[in-house]
């Protein structure tokens, strides 16, 4: 995926723990990715460190960056600092070809334009180095 690199960024930064982390930095290197599990091939996200399915260590895969919404909203209120400017934005649940769930921040369309299904890629902003995070856009 496309790695967007801005010349500041004011809203909060990631504060990721040991198990996010490598998602954050691998979207830096333009990888989008989730977990996948060794021993039964359960997918997941967000990162944990068990797989949900049967306990053992998830790996990490790289997804196409391809994918649909599943559902969305339409934020028209938010009082803090930096978010507001933006107002309205669409925050959506992403459904990814490789079948794992994303939420994320949708650009580049009028938010009246956003329907259920609708093709989406994975964009990632570094907001700082080494550390990005994944924005959506229409296909
Ligand atoms: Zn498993």
């Amino acid at each position: 995926m496309e790695v967007v690199r801005p010349e500041a960024w004011h809203k909060p930064l990631p504060d990721p723990d040991a198990t996010e982390r490598p998602f954050y930095e691998a979207a830096a290197r333009g990888e989008l990715r989730f977990q996948q599990c060794p021993a039964c091939a359960h997918r997941q996200f967000y990162p944990r460190a068990l797989c949900t399915a049967c306990g053992a260590a998830p790996e990490w895969a790289i997804a196409s960056g391809r994918g649909s919404v599943y559902t969305f909203t339409i934020l028209r209120q938010y009082h803090a600092e930096h978010f507001r400017d933006e107002l309205p934005y669409v925050v959506a649940m992403i459904e990814l070809e490789e079948g794992v769930k994303m939420f994320g921040t949708l650009t580049g369309c009028e938010p009246e334009a956003v329907r259920i299904g609708l093709p989406v890629e994975a964009y990632a902003v570094e907001v700082e180095a080494g550390t990005a995070i994944p924005f959506w856009r229409p296909a």
